[in-house]
């Protein structure tokens, strides 16, 4: 049932995203969420960085928040300042509905980013210099 996201840069930069999901509870059947729909839930531009997202799947298409957060990291933003921004966006643009989400990226720079409405966020990340991965159970909480 849960929704796992991967976000990687290598060493030539590359950038690559994942999102792997069961979906929704109560789904319709033949329901296509967010996570397969490349720019939705899951986005990568070796022109701007990556970004996996889990939440809504509804929310994430009507914003196309996935290449959004990539937009805002190819126009400067760090990937922390992009996932940020784009949660304030589904909280401004989505109103009155359950619109919890959280995204995951990594900009250009190899800066990872991680921000969330819902209670938790389980997420990790690595880089070269590190000798093992950082994890929590939260990230930044944006409300
Ligand atoms: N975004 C997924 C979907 O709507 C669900 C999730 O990430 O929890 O299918």
């Amino acid at each position: 049932m849960e929704t796992v996201g991967a976000v990687a840069l290598d060493k030539a930069g590359n950038v690559a995203a994942a999102t792997s999901t069961g979906g929704f509870p109560l789904k319709l059947p033949g329901r296509i969420g967010d996570s397969p729909s490349i720019g939705c839930g899951t986005y990568a531009d070796n022109m701007s960085g990556a970004c996996s997202a889990t939440g809504v799947g509804e929310i994430a298409i009507r914003l196309v928040l996935a290449k959004t957060v990539c937009t805002y990291m190819e126009n400067g933003k760090s990937a922390q300042e992009a996932v940020e921004t784009a949660v304030k966006l589904v909280d401004k643009r989505i109103t009155n509905v359950y619109n919890d989400m959280a995204l995951v990226a990594v900009d250009l720079h190899g800066r990872v980013g991680a921000a969330h409405s819902s209670p938790n966020l389980c997420w990790a990340y690595m880089n070269a210099d590190q000798k093992a991965p950082v994890a929590s159970l939260t990230a930044k909480l944006v409300k």
